[in-house]
């Protein structure tokens, strides 16, 4: 059958009588009193096109919209489906005037190409007939071949498929989540250009396979020379990312459904893009995180393989700007690194999250990414000047000269800023009143370790610990996190290394991890509560920091302890592993200190027991603020509702401040607030003595440092905290520009 259709492909004659002789052909085939086809016209209504079996007079007047009836389900989730009983389904709607009453069961799958759908293939019979498995699988194969056919066909060109470009020559500002920060100017490419399949039906199936199996076989030994060849493959971590996208590639399950697609008498490309398409609707329909990514990283290899059968793989470079701004529906890790890093400008993404591999692969390379950038697909063409803003979310294209101008001119001053900032990299890190502030950073990836070296770099304040396991796809075990830990301590090279045991659950996803939905996950079962409730994995993880730091110093710290009993009981467990270690006869750390992240109101109000309890705490001012002011941090509609700088914030951790330094007992910040320069200024004000952040903002912070006088601002906080204001960060920068600090 796939050989006729494909010789009506050729044929001459109108495009209606052409699909009019194909869903004879299917009816025919299948054995199905009817066979109709349904298009996507633009506005998102699907229009009946052609039937063998309705009503004639139903075609081009039957209409339903996506998620309407049976076939708008098929299109909405880009699925196939197979009723015995069609007409008991929750979304079974009858028209009319097709006269389909009398059919009982139904078969129904998407038309797609490149991950869109174009329409549906139905075929219905009157009896309840049960559709099996393979004759889905054949009219799945049969849909591929009418999508090419359709394709190019002046049917489609009064449909949504090609009905030109949305933006035309119009600026357009689309917005998404920000997964590596930074600005960019560049010209769009869209990744996967220039992939286009002619021949759908294979003439030869045993040549289809041979081709298959050699362009796998030359796919795999691509990437073994690329991943051997790649700075970042080889930097730490990066590698298991890389190893289990490689991984992919020698799935029994991928492979397999590749090679039924060939034996239902499809070529080896058009097989590889039927699984992508499935692939595709799976992506659409799973909301994991986690799964999209790995799926993501199935559509990538799908691609790869694509250009190694059609022999584009050596013409991939060629004629690429110099200034590349990468625009794809999602990404798969080494797709990123495939393209000459030296003209990558930026990425845009229309999926994708801040936990998918390819984001933590654009942070090793410092590449600002944007992703849940939607429309981003559609709206942006090949050669469109576009500026990637990696502070707000927001992708303009083909912007005014004007606009650009504006962009260009703060890229260079940020760039000049930031060389100015690091001038202070050898000088202390006092005030102009001679007030010594230790300046750390926070470290998750091996690619933060270098920055140690940068000049006034104190050491790590926060070490999460949970981002080297949500890189991994089980549970490292102690020898592995031992190894982790050690690369980390002799990195620091005796500089102070605070190590935050396992902060999972609440926005950090571990992908062998499910929680179980809560409502609620940032208030949920995360962290130290986990770490309780689950002890062997809490010890597990404490023998290993216990291991890696036998002889030297080691700072254990607790993340989200919400009274004093928690922190305790936290305690008792890491004094068992000590015990144990003892007990074997095994070399302990030279010291070890325990402290408690103080990000749960309720364990402020319990310092005067908790402070002789602990060694240091640590601020965590993300999730204290979110919990202060009842406001999710991760929520875009509330991140400016509250302010930081307010008068209740601030006197909140003024109190604590005050304290901890009548205790005696040090306390860092460790949140996003420590590394903006106003925001740190405020915090010194308010007595915070010990700052931790991105390793980014470190040359900054102490530029703003150097040019306070703390015992003045301090006077001037401390009028400000009886403010009834809303916000008083307008006071703050004045009194900043007054008194000459760079913020
Ligand atoms: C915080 O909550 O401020 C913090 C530093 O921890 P995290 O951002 O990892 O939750
Ligand atoms: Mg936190």
């Amino acid at each position: 059958m796939l050989r006729l259709l494909r010789d009506l492909m050729k044929g001459s004659g109108s495009s209606q009588a052409r699909l009019d002789q194909v869903v004879d052909l299917i009816a025919q085939d299948i054995v199905a009193e009817v066979c109709s086809i349904y298009l996507l016209r633009s506005g998102d209504v699907l229009e009946l096109f052609a039937t063998k079996g309705l009503k004639p007079a139903a075609v081009h007047k039957t209409r339903m919209r996506i998620n309407q009836g049976l076939v708008g389900l098929i299109a909405a989730q880009a699925r196939s489906v197979a009723l015995a009983d069609a007409q008991s389904h929750p979304n079974f709607a009858y028209f009319p005037e097709t006269g389909e009453e009398v059919y009982q069961s139904l078969m129904g799958v998407p038309i797609m190409r490149g991950g869109r759908v174009l329409g549906v293939l139905v075929v219905q019979n009157r009896i309840q007939r049960n559709y099996t498995e393979e004759e889905v699988e054949a009219l799945e194969t049969v849909a591929m071949v009418l999508a090419e056919m359709l394709t190019g066909d002046r049917l489609l060109d009064a449909s949504a498929g090609t009905s030109g470009t949305p933006g035309g020559d119009m600026p357009a500002r689309l917005s998404g989540i920000v997964l590596n920060e930074g600005i960019a100017i560049g010209t769009a490419v869209p990744h996967q250009r220039g992939i286009v399949i002619t021949q759908v039906v294979a003439e030869d199936p045993e040549a289809e396979l041979v081709r298959l199996d050699g362009a796998l076989g030359e796919m795999r030994d691509a990437l073994d020379i690329m991943f051997a060849r790649s700075e970042v493959a080889r930097a730490g971590e990066h590698r298991e990312v890389l190893e289990t996208y490689r991984m992919f590639a020698d799935d029994r399950g991928w492979l397999r459904r590749m090679h039924d697609a060939v034996h239902g008498g499809l070529t080896a490309e058009a097989a590889v893009q039927k699984i992508q398409n499935e692939t595709r609707a799976r992506m659409i329909a799973i909301k994991d995180p986690y799964l999209r990514a790995r799926l993501a990283d199935l559509d990538d290899l799908g691609n790869r393989l694509l250009h190694h059968l059609l022999g584009l793989e050596a013409k991939r470079e060629e004629n690429l700007p110099q200034d590349m701004v990468l625009i794809a529906s999602d990404l798969g890790p080494a797709e990123l690194l495939d393209y000459d890093q030296s003209r990558l400008r930026a990425v845009v993404l229309e999926h994708s999250a801040p936990t998918s591999h390819v984001a933590i692969v654009a942070r090793a390379l410092q590449i600002p990414m944007i992703g849940r950038c939607p429309g981003i697909g559609t709206e942006a063409r090949e050669g469109d000047r576009v500026i990637v803003d990696g502070e707000t979310g927001q992708v303009l294209l083909r912007p005014s000269g004007a606009v650009l101008a504006g962009f260009a001119e703060s890229i260079v001053a940020k760039e000049r800023q930031r060389q100015a900032f690091r001038a202070v990299r050898g000088l202390p890190s006092v005030s102009r009143d001679g007030a010594a502030v230790s300046l750390l950073i926070n470290a998750g990836l091996m690619i933060d370790l270098p920055h140690l070296q940068d000049g006034g770099v104190e050491g790590i304040g926060l070490y999460r610990t949970e981002v080297p396991f949500m890189i991994r796809d089980s549970f490292p075990d102690v020898s592995t996190q031992t190894e982790i830990y050690s690369r980390i301590l002799d990195a620091a090279a005796g500089k102070p290394v605070v190590f935050r045991t396992l902060d999972v659950g609440g926005d950090k996803v571990l992908p062998y991890w499910r929680g179980d939905g809560e409502a609620n996950p940032a208030m949920g079962w995360r962290a130290i509560r986990i770490g309780l409730d689950r002890p062997a994995l809490l010890r597990r993880q404490l023998r290993a920091l216990l291991h890696a730091a036998a002889g030297r110093s080691l700072s254990v710290m607790f993340p989200m302890v919400s009274d004093v009993a928690e922190f305790e009981a936290a305690k008792a467990l890491l004094q068992r592993e000590i015990e144990r270690e003892r007990a074997f006869g095994d070399r302990l750390p030279a010291e070890i200190r325990v402290g408690a992240m103080l990000e749960v109101p309720a364990l402020a109000l319990q310092l005067t027991q908790l402070l002789p309890r602990c060694d240091f705490v640590s601020l965590g001012t993300n999730d204290l603020v979110q919990f202060l002011f009842a406001a999710d941090r991760g929520n875009p509609r509330l991140a400016r509702r509250y302010d930081v700088l307010s008068p209740a914030v601030l006197t909140f951790i003024h109190r604590i401040a005050s304290q901890a330094a009548e205790q005696g007992v040090p306390l860092t910040a460790c949140g996003e607030m420590a590394g903006h320069p106003l925001e740190a200024m405020a915090l010194i004000g308010c007595g915070l003595r010990r700052l931790s952040m991105a390793p980014q903002a470190v040359d900054q912070v102490k530029t703003m440092l150097r040019g306070l006088d703390v015992a003045s601002l301090q006077g001037f906080i401390n009028q400000l905290l009886t403010l009834p204001d809303h916000s008083i960060r307008e006071q703050l920068r004045s009194y900043a520009s007054d008194h000459d600090v760079t913020i």
